[in-house]
């Protein structure tokens, strides 16, 4: 299984996966809204990471 950093888009809910060594996506694919509202998702158990 290939590792990927995830990030989700807060305006549309896009779900974007990012190969280890790649940048965060600078806009979202679906929607086009900037780097600003892509976050980061942990994959770990929710609470824990930091923001
Ligand atoms: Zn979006």
């Amino acid at each position: 299984m290939m590792k990927a950093k995830v990030f989700r888009c807060a305006n549309c809910g896009h779900i974007i996966e990012v190969p280890f060594g790649l940048p965060k996506p600078s806009s979202c694919p679906k929607c086009g809204s900037p780097a600003s509202l892509i976050h980061r998702m942990n994959p770990g158990p929710p609470g824990v990471g930091r923001e």
